[in-house]
């Protein structure tokens, strides 16, 4: 899905404009839904604007309790692992 705006990962620079939802195909995020970098799987917190933002310290702990959470970023890594450069 794209999304409304374009966000820049601000750990990769990666421009992210599009997104999918893991838990529902067609998520629309809203405001304090967690966004992983397809990129370099850093995690960043959606604002009632639809950009992203820094989680908080409890944010990103509570973000890191999901399994589907952590599955997701160990899958991410296998791909930019297996990517050819
Ligand atoms: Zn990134």
């Amino acid at each position: 899905m794209k999304l409304g705006s374009v966000n820049t990962c601000p750990e990769c620079g990666n421009k992210n404009d599009s997104g999918l939802g893991i838990e529902h195909e067609a998520l629309i995020p809203r405001e304090g839904d967690a966004s992983i970098c397809i990129v370099c799987g850093h995690v960043m917190i959606f604002k009632a604007d639809g950009a992203l933002r820094e989680p908080s310290e409890d944010e990103l702990i509570e973000i890191m309790r999901s399994k589907t959470v952590r599955e997701m970023m160990a899958a991410l890594a296998v791909i930019r692992r297996d990517r050819p450069s």
